[in-house]
């Protein structure tokens, strides 16, 4: 069995047990974890913390499936219909014909196994990248672990945000609440502590545990693993995970349907193709009817795009593993496709378009401006009043504020090599590296530790805190609270001065404001702190008001360097960039107008302001504004709604537990890999490893890109289909034209089932998939997005396709003609000869047609030989058509004959045709465009006309 429980069959449930008995039980103390190897041969013992899925497809399973198409069981029994002729009328020779095709159906099915097998494990693959963390201490050090590696007697770590990764009794809370939602369906948060709950306690109310599955939404806690996977409360309702079974993209749907409505148009082809070869022939046995049988069903066969969704998945997972390559992580595969047609970005700004590497620089106390020297999170540097460093009044002023706003944090910092790092909130972090420089360490604040904590959240943007001296003495707790300016300002009565705390007056006030306004305008995030006596062992809503206000804080953030060529880059791909931060107004239009996202002159919208909006006025909003500041997570669900009204395909950042509505609601729900939370990564369609701006562009890009291949061997697949058919049709429907007669044959056919079979077999595989994999055209960017719903194969394709096909014909046949005797061309070859030579030539048709099919108006010598997969593909097709022509098994299999160097010759000159054709549709197609618009360049994404 997967995963453990705890045995606790002796002492009774574990949320009615007190710390110490589950400890015990589970065999593992609280403060410092299991050790590492003894997790390890538990891990090994027990299983991994996962539930249990269906077992994976055997090759059997997966070979087997690939002959469930109808066509393929009529083309199976076609066979078998053939070999019973075989022996009836004499079973002399072997029979060729029949062995080539079952041969060809084998690898068929074979090869379409292997795609379908590449596709799982590419998706698999994806999704172990995917997969969920968990915080753990171990030998009594933090360590983050893959969620299924976590035992039995694991200590984990929770934060806002976190998933839970297995069933826990708590054994420390601090505000710890937990959405249990997806358990029971209780939509408010549970808060939890250690106290041990009755043994009878319905599920719902065991706040003593925590669940796997469920969501820390708040706060900070501690707790001991009880039961793992398939032992734990949803693992007992869940008996198997049926999850696994993949649910077709919209794309995917659409080509499916594409398929069917061509498959049946190709079988009504194939009837009448059947029925004219009856008319025109002169078949008087059993081995001509099935001959004719035989031609019909391998056509049916071969022109139906069976390949196509094998294919399909194969482009997507690599496309989607080529995005994870770029740092972007795409939870499921229909966001790769919806990524390339997205219109809007809305984009965090902290640490997505900024570098999310805080520093402060500049402190107000009392009516002073300090400046603090020092980049990064260590302790170098100065506080300089006027340039000269602080001292005296000024300097205890600031230790004061930098300590309560360092005692306010639960980050920290870190020598990590020769560089300091910071530990949790990197706001927090420059705080506590502000501190160090004026003096204030860790070590000096010993002497106090935390009684509680109000969490900081994009609602409240404040965080406070009560601490009370170790030693009890006279001094009272305090709460420190920290946070945006005018939310701490609003709860301020007084302000700290030289001479002690002063009343705040309204003058005063606004001079903080007016301080406030100066550094923000200077892209600042500013932050203030204040405090007070706080004679109470907790907090609440009234903890946070009647403040003392110490300092407010500016620290800088730089916009990262790739950040402003990335939002020129959507803006010319023609997607609109909306910055939406939590931050105060005049910071977020200083780095917006550094990074050119919208007007500079134009007002940030502040979120509140939504609130009293109607959806038109909203909707009138969101279309013109580009910067929005103070947004709180509810604001942004409105303005993904807002835009969506207005057909926009919507990309949304987020990273906290809140962002998660608006993430799901975004078309791309994007989150942040480092700083996002369990929560909103797992709301998300796409996950930013890197969480940076410019990935998003380079996944969008890389969408575009796999949505130009997918339409390139969308054309490749079908306009072979299509000239395979119209080959067959007009062969044999104009037979007496080019002199395909019945002397010598009963059957007329410009090609044999094996023939048609063998084109399939090299169209479907190589070429289709190295088109699939066709590198992204940097023009892509270039182009407006694609518009939701726009079809795939669009009309402009149909008539490339139409146009392709039917050269196809004509040249295939023109050289049957040539070379056959009689009609149009009186040649004088035998008419196997005639057959291996037209053959040869549809055969190379499809070669050039690779390189035609990559776009629908750029000129196939542009950027023609970027892609070696692609020339590869050509020349082992190539290769394998020389071999089919010259082995002599092969020429009795496929009714094949050796060809001259004249004839190959002419057979490229001829097949070469379909490039030229489409060249000069393409030129028109080019100029007809530079006469109605503007040219936005060559067309990567072929959309054309
Ligand atoms: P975004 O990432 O969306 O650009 P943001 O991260 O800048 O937004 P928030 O994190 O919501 O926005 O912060 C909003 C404001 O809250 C900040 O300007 C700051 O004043 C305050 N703030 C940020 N972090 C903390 C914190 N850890 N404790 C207290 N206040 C904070």
């Amino acid at each position: 069995m997967k995963g453990q429980v705890a045995d606790t069959t002796l002492t009774g449930p574990v949320h009615a047990l007190d710390v110490p008995a589950v400890a015990d039980s589970v065999g593992a103390d609280p403060a410092i974890g299991l050790s590492r190897a003894e997790a390890a041969r538990r891990l090994v013992a027990d299983g991994p913390n996962e539930l249990a899925s269906t077992p994976p497809k055997t090759w059997a399973q997966r070979l087997l499936e690939q002959f469930a198409s109808p066509l393929v069981l009529l083309l199976l029994a076609a066979i078998v219909v053939s070999l019973i002729a075989w022996w009836l009328e004499d079973a002399s020779e072997v029979p060729f014909d029949a062995v080539a095709i079952a041969t060809i159906v084998a690898v068929n099915a074979g090869i379409g196994a292997l795609h379908e097998r590449r596709a799982e494990k590419a998706v698999a693959a994806l999704q172990e990248m995917a997969a969920a963390q968990a915080g753990v201490i171990r030998d009594g050090h933090y360590e983050r672990i893959p969620a299924r590696d976590v035992v039995v007697g694991d200590v984990i770590v929770l934060d806002e945000g976190d998933a839970v990764p297995a069933d826990a009794r708590i054994t420390e809370s601090r505000a710890l609440a937990v959405s249990e939602a997806s358990l029971t369906g209780e939509s408010t948060a549970v808060r939890k502590t250690t106290s041990a709950v009755e043994e009878d306690t319905p599920l719902a109310e065991r706040t003593s545990m925590v669940f796997a599955g469920t969501a820390a939404v708040a706060g900070h806690g501690r707790a001991l693993v009880t039961a793992t996977g398939m032992g734990t409360e949803v693992g007992t309702i869940a008996t198997l995970l049926e999850s696994t079974e993949r649910q077709p993209t919209p794309l995917e749907r659409e080509i499916a349907a594409v398929g069917r409505l061509l498959g049946m148009a190709v079988l009504a082809i194939a009837a009448v193709v059947v029925g004219a070869i009856v008319v025109v022939s002169d078949i008087d046995s059993a081995g001509d009817v099935v001959e004719v049988l035989l031609i019909g069903v391998s056509l049916a066969v071969a022109a139906v795009p069976e390949g196509l969704p094998a294919v399909l998945s194969i482009v997507l997972a690599l496309g989607v593993q080529r995005m994870a390559g770029r740092n972007a992580l795409v939870r499921r595969l229909s966001s790769a496709e919806t990524l390339g047609s997205a219109t809007v970005i809305c984009t965090d700004k902290t640490g997505t378009l900024t570098r999310g590497e805080m520093t402060v620089r500049e402190l107000l106390v009392n009516d002073q401006r300090v400046d603090v020297t020092g980049t990064g999170y260590g302790p170098e540097g100065e506080l300089r009043v006027d340039g000269v460093r602080a001292n005296g009044e000024v300097l205890a002023l600031v230790r004061g504020a930098l300590a309560a706003g360092a005692l306010a944090s639960n980050a920290s910092v870190r020598l990590e090599g020769d560089r300091w790092v910071a530990v949790g909130d990197p706001t927090e972090a420059a705080i506590v590296a502000a501190a160090a420089k004026a003096g204030v360490t860790r070590h000096s604040m010993a002497a106090l530790h935390r009684l509680d904590e109000l969490p900081f959240t994009a609602e409240r943007r404040r965080m406070s805190v009560l601490v009370a001296p170790t030693e009890p003495v006279t001094d009272e707790p305090m709460v420190f609270t920290k946070g945006a300016p005018e939310v701490v300002l609003d709860r301020c009565t007084h302000e700290q001065t030289t001479e002690g705390p002063g009343v705040l007056s309204a003058d005063r006030r606004d001079w903080w404001r007016e301080g406030v306004d100066d550094m923000a305008g200077r892209a600042m995030r500013t932050l203030a702190v204040a405090g007070r006596a706080h004679p109470a062992t907790r907090l609440d809503d009234e903890s946070e008001v009647g403040l003392v206000l110490y300092a407010v804080i500016g620290i800088i953030d730089p916009p990262r360097d790739e950040a402003a060529p990335a939002v020129a880059d959507a803006q010319g791909a023609g997607i609109r960039v909306i910055m939406i931060t939590g931050d105060h107004p005049a910071t977020a239009r200083q780095i917006a107008a550094d990074l050119g996202i919208g007007d500079p002159d134009a007002q940030p919208v502040v979120g509140r302001s939504l609130e009293d909006l109607d959806q038109d006025a909203l909707a009138g909003v969101a279309a013109t504004t580009s910067v929005f500041a103070r947004v709180a997570p509810t604001h942004k669900l409105q303005l993904v709604e807002a835009l969506q009204a207005r057909d926009e395909v919507v990309a949304m950042t987020g990273d906290g537990v809140n962002d998660a509505p608006a993430l799901k609601a975004a078309d791309i729900g994007t989150a942040m890999g480092i700083a996002g939370t369990d929560v909103a990564r797992e709301a998300a369609d796409l996950v930013l490893t890197d969480d940076n701006f410019a990935t998003i562009v380079a996944a969008v890009s890389e969408g575009r890109g796999i949505f130009h291949n997918i339409r390139s061997f969308l054309r490749y697949l079908l306009s072979s289909n299509v000239g395979e058919v119209m080959t067959m049709f007009f062969g044999v429907v104009l037979a007496g034209v080019i002199g395909l007669t019945a002397e010598g044959e009963a059957v007329i056919a410009p090609l044999t089932a094996a023939q048609i079979l063998w084109i399939n077999l090299l169209t479907d595989t190589g070429p289709a998939l190295a088109l699939g994999v066709d590198p992204v055209h940097p023009g892509v960017l270039r182009q407006p997005p694609r518009h939701r719903g726009e079809r795939v194969i669009d009309a402009a394709m149909q008539r490339g396709i139409a146009l392709v096909g039917f050269t196809m014909a004509v040249v295939t046949l023109l050289m049957f003609d040539a070379k056959n005797p009689g009609g149009l061309i009186d040649g004088t070859s035998d008419v196997d000869t005639a057959r291996t030579a037209a053959f040869t030539v549809l055969v190379l048709a499809q070669l050039f047609n690779c390189l035609n099919a990559r776009s629908d108006d750029a000129s196939a010598f542009h950027r023609w030989a970027v892609n070696p997969w692609l020339l590869l593909a050509i020349a082992a097709s190539f290769g394998l058509q020389v071999l089919v022509v010259y082995l002599p098994a092969l020429n009795e299999a496929f009714g094949t004959a050796p060809l001259s160097l004249a004839d190959w010759l002419w057979s490229t000159v001829l097949a070469s045709a379909v490039l030229w054709v489409s060249e000069a549709r393409k030129l028109v197609a080019r100029r007809r465009r530079q006469l109605g618009t503007s040219d936005p360049g060559p067309d990567p994404g072929g959309r054309g006309s």
